[in-house]
Formats: C-alpha cells, sequence, structure tokens
C-alpha cells in the first residue's frame, strides 16, 4: 500500500446471481483515496456506484479484488479479507450516510436514542450518562439543538433527519464517511446547508469521503477527485477541475452538457445519451457505451477500451480519447457574437 494513502480500491468485482442470471454490478474497479481527501463517485442510476459504496463499507462482500485500507493505529489492512472480530473494532472507522433522511431513522426511536446507538453496539461498558453527554455534543456540533433530542424523527425536517443520520455516523469518530446520495432527497437551499456542514466537519474531524451522487454539480462542489461510473465500470477518474473543464470520456461530456448553469445568458447545447442504459445481465460487447456513443467506430463495437492513465493523474477507458477534442463544464458555452 502507498504511504500516502488511506484506502487503495484495486480491480474490485461485484456480481448478483439470481435464478441462474448473473449480474455484473461493478466490474474491475480501481482508485485510490488519500487521508483528508473528498472521492465523488457519479453515473447515472443503475451504474453501480452505490453496490461500490457498499462493498467498500462491506455491506455487500465483493465477488473479487482488493481493498486496502490503513487504520488510525496506522496497521494496513486488506479490508475485504479481515475476520469478524476485527472487522467489528475497524468497522467503527468507515461510516455510512444514507440517501433517504426520512426512511433510514427508526421512527420509534428518540434522536437522542438513535445518536447514540452505535455507541450502546460498540461500547457495551460505557455509562448511559457519557453515552448521553456524547450524543449531544455531536448533535451540537452538526447544529441541531440538543434540547429537542428526546422527539421522534417526525418532527423533524428533511435537513434536520439528515444532520441526525450525520451525527449517528461521525459519533464513532470514524475516518471515512460513505455518503450514498447524502443530500439528493432535500431541496437546493438545504442541500448548500448540508454540504456546508460536511465541509465543516471534514476539516474539524480530519474526514475522509467518498460521495456517491448522480447530481454532477453537487459532486463538483464537494469533491477533489472525481470517478464517473458506466454500467459497473470506471470510465473516467480525474481531479474535479480537469475532468470537468477536459474530460477525455464521451459518457462524462454528455453528463457535463445536462448539468445547469446559474447564468441565463449561458446557452449550453445539450448532448442527448441515446437509448437506455443496457442490462448489466447482458451488458453489450467491446465498450459498453458504444450503442450511446455519438463518437462510436467499429472497433468500439467489439474491443473493451482498458482503463489508463491519459494524462498525469487523469484515467480513461475510451479507444478515442487521445483523438477527440470533448467539451466541459461551461467552457466555450458562451453564445457567439453574432455578426450585425
Ligand atoms: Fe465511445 Fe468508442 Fe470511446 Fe466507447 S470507446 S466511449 S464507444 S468512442
Amino acid at each position: 500500500m502507498n504511504s500516502e494513502n488511506i484506502l487503495e480500491v484495486k480491480h474490485l468485482h461485484k456480481r448478483f446471481a439470481s435464478k441462474g442470471v448473473v449480474v455484473k454490478a461493478v466490474t474491475d474497479v480501481s482508485f485510490d483515496v488519500k487521508p483528508g481527501e473528498t472521492i465523488g463517485i457519479v453515473g447515472e442510476s443503475g451504474c453501480g456506484k452505490t453496490t461500490l459504496g457498499r462493498c467498500i463499507v462491506r455491506a455487500y462482500d465483493a465477488s473479487e479484488g482488493e481493498v486496502f485500507y490503513r487504520t488510525r493505529d496506522g496497521e494496513e489492512l486488506d479490508f475485504l479479507k479481515v475476520d469478524r472480530k476485527k472487522m467489528k473494532s475497524i468497522r467503527k472507522e468507515i461510516q455510512m450516510v444514507f440517501q433517504d433522511p426520512y426512511s433510514s431513522l427508526d421512527p420509534r426511536m428518540t434522536v437522542l436514542d438513535i445518536i447514540k446507538e452505535p455507541l450502546k453496539a460498540n461500547y457495551p461498558k460505557m455509562s448511559k450518562a457519557e453515552m448521553d453527554q456524547r450524543a449531544k455534543d455531536m448533535a451540537t456540533k452538526v447544529g441541531l439543538n440538543p434540547t429537542y433530542l428526546m422527539r421522534y424523527p417526525h418532527a423533524f425536517s428533511g435537513g434536520q433527519r439528515q444532520r441526525i443520520g450525520i451525527a449517528r455516523a461521525l459519533i464513532l469518530n470514524p475516518q471515512i464517511i460513505v455518503c450514498d446520495e447524502a443530500v439528493s432527497a432535500l431541496d437546493v437551499s438545504i442541500q448548500a446547508q448540508v454540504i456546508n456542514l460536511l465541509h465543516d466537519l471534514q476539516k474539524e474531524m480530519k474526514l475522509t469521503y467518498l460521495f456517491i451522487s448522480h447530481d454532477l454539480s453537487v459532486v463538483e462542489h464537494i469533491s477533489d477527485k472525481v470517478g464517473v461510473m458506466y454500467l459497473g465500470k470506471m470510465a473516467e477518474f480525474a481531479e474535479t477541475e480537469e475532468l470537468y473543464a477536459h474530460p477525455l470520456h464521451p459518457y462524462t461530456e454528455a453528463l457535463l452538457s445536462a448539468v445547469p448553469v446559474a447564468d441565463p445568458t449561458v446557452q449550453i447545447e445539450r448532448i442527448p445519451l441515446q437509448g437506455e442504459i443496457p442490462n448489466p445481465a447482458n451488458p453489450p460487447s467491446g465498450c459498453y457505451f458504444h450503442g450511446r456513443c455519438r463518437y462510436c467506430t467499429e472497433k468500439c463495437k467489439t474491443e473493451t477500451p482498458e482503463f489508463v492513465e491519459l494524462k498525469p493523474n487523469h484515467f480513461v477507458a475510451c479507444h478515442r480519447a487521445k483523438e477527440l477534442s470533448l467539451r466541459g463544464f461551461a467552457y466555450d458555452t458562451k453564445p457567439e457574437a453574432k455578426d450585425e
């Protein structure tokens, strides 16, 4: 494991088998994460990003591959191979914040009990008074009023409920948080508040985030690096600014063309994605994206492009990445001056 990294995902695969059909949800995904970084993972629904996140926190067992993780004590582990006993002590270092703040909180528990539940499970000898105090401190840290903690989740707004979910994830003092569509169910103004909160908590608690979202404008704001997934594979991975300004994969270009721009004078030609996402149980030959790609050639239909580092720290899987000149987000989008 590289000494600079906290997490290394290597050739990760996840297959689900049901009634004789094998679905490749994640295929050969690799990337590295440094401590304190935020990695955004984007793609349409069904692209495998949630499954990838769940394999990394070991909510799912990966079918193949490795996830190397550096613990708080500096131990290097192949996270996917550690036994149950070891897993219990490590799991508190990698936590997850879920999409839906409405269904991920038990409506029969008070908010105080929800936030301190992980403490009960991991520190059975801790006194009730200490658990309560820690839960109140964490509630304050995420912007909740500690005097309201004896209420039930239904008494809170969507944004407040997501703060409860964040407090519950942070109470064990983790190193890594996997945020799965953590702000997608919220209004735009509330999204911004929760993203700012995540940002502040990251600095204060030295957190590393894996931020999974279908929303490229949200991911741009929070991420240092972004991976674009398509049909279970990583299509492109680069630093955020580089990826948004100079995409190398036609799928990234199409996704970026659909991101709304705040400036009403800017007109963007939207690049339509033809057709539907193919069935992952029966993926296309060659490049998985070929049936929807406007740059497709005969080679794309039969040969699988490799995921290569085409520019420093900019990885892509496309046969034509070297020759294509793709359009980035909100660059060169000002309407050209018309001749009078
Ligand atoms: Fe499009 Fe071909 Fe590149 Fe696939 S390999 S993204 S089909 S140009």
